[in-house]
């Protein structure tokens, strides 16, 4: 547990589902006060706001789209009306589709470009102009994946969004670096989410996944709330700049384990 979380004021697009839901009750065992983007999944939300107050912490929810500028201004400005000011910026918010990359439409390029690295602009952006007029000495929090370096055939869109958030955040990171607004990313491997609910279903293809995986297992939205808060908080006070890869080992080139290669 990180004791100077309590009260911290946390923004976390996407936070309906999956790595955005653990996220947002992880802080909310910080007894953080969460405000929660949900994109339509307003049912959802109600139980995970329950589930934070339960904890200890405060949340709030609000729609938005990520890829709209004026929705990701309100859910700053939302954040400030709601608890006061803005701590911790968490751009979650992701989408993937496999498509061969010759047969990638612009429409499905623009709609993953737009909602995974322009999406984590606009939220960078927003939370910086706040916290340097407030002088707050904030930090932002990016999601990544192991495909900000892992080529992704199939899936070239998505693998150039995780590419690009990579650099956002480390130029970001030096930027604001002189003001103690700390940005990294998180990088994960293969978590069980819905983002991964149709493969993980098939028996033969999670097994095609779990053998990239040194550690042997599929990971848990929890391991990467875990990062998330430790980035968030003092402890990680000196820390800027990096991606935080939490994947099993995964891109240890796990091709050659057990002294293949
Ligand atoms: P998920 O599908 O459960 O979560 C994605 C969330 O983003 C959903 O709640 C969805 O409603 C929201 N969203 C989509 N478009 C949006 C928009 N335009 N505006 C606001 N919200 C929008 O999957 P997840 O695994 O929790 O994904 C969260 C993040 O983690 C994504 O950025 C994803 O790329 C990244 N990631 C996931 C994995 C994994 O294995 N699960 C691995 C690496 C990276």
């Amino acid at each position: 547990m990180y004791p100077n979380l309590e009260g911290k004021v946390v923004v976390i697009t996407g936070a309906a589902t999956g790595l955005g839901k653990a996220m947002a009750e992880r802080f909310g065992a910080e007894k953080a006060k969460v405000v929660i983007n949900y994109f339509n999944e307003e049912q959802e939300v109600q139980e995970i706001i329950e589930t934070v107050e339960r904890a200890g912490g405060n949340a709030t929810a609000i729609q938005g789209d990520v890829t709209k500028e004026a929705d990701v201004k309100r859910m700053i400005s939302h954040a400030v009306k709601t608890f006061g000011t803005l701590d911790v910026m968490v751009n979650n918010a992701g989408i993937e589709n496999e498509v061969p990359s010759e047969d990638l439409s612009l429409e499905d390029w623009n709609r993953v470009i737009s909602t995974n690295l322009t999406g984590q602009f606009l939220g960078c952006r927003e939370a910086v102009d706040y916290m340097l007029q407030n002088n707050i000495k904030g930090s932002i929090i990016n999601m990544s994946s192991v495909h900000q370096e892992i080529p992704w055939p199939h899936f070239v869109h998505y693998a150039a969004s995780k590419g690009g958030v990579k650099l956002l955040t480390e130029t970001l990171a030096l930027e604001f670096a002189p003001h103690g607004i700390r940005v990294n990313c998180i990088a994960p491997g293969a978590i069980n989410t819905p983002i991964n609910a149709e493969k993980f279903a098939d028996p033969e293809l999670k097994k095609g996944v779990v053998d990239l995986v040194p550690m042997g297992y599929i990971g848990k939205p929890e391991e990467i709330a875990a990062c998330a808060v430790w980035l968030a908080s003092s402890e990680a006070s000196y820390v800027t700049g990096i991606t935080l890869f939490a994947d099993g080992g995964m891109t240890q080139y796990p091709g050659f384990q057990a002294g293949k290669g």
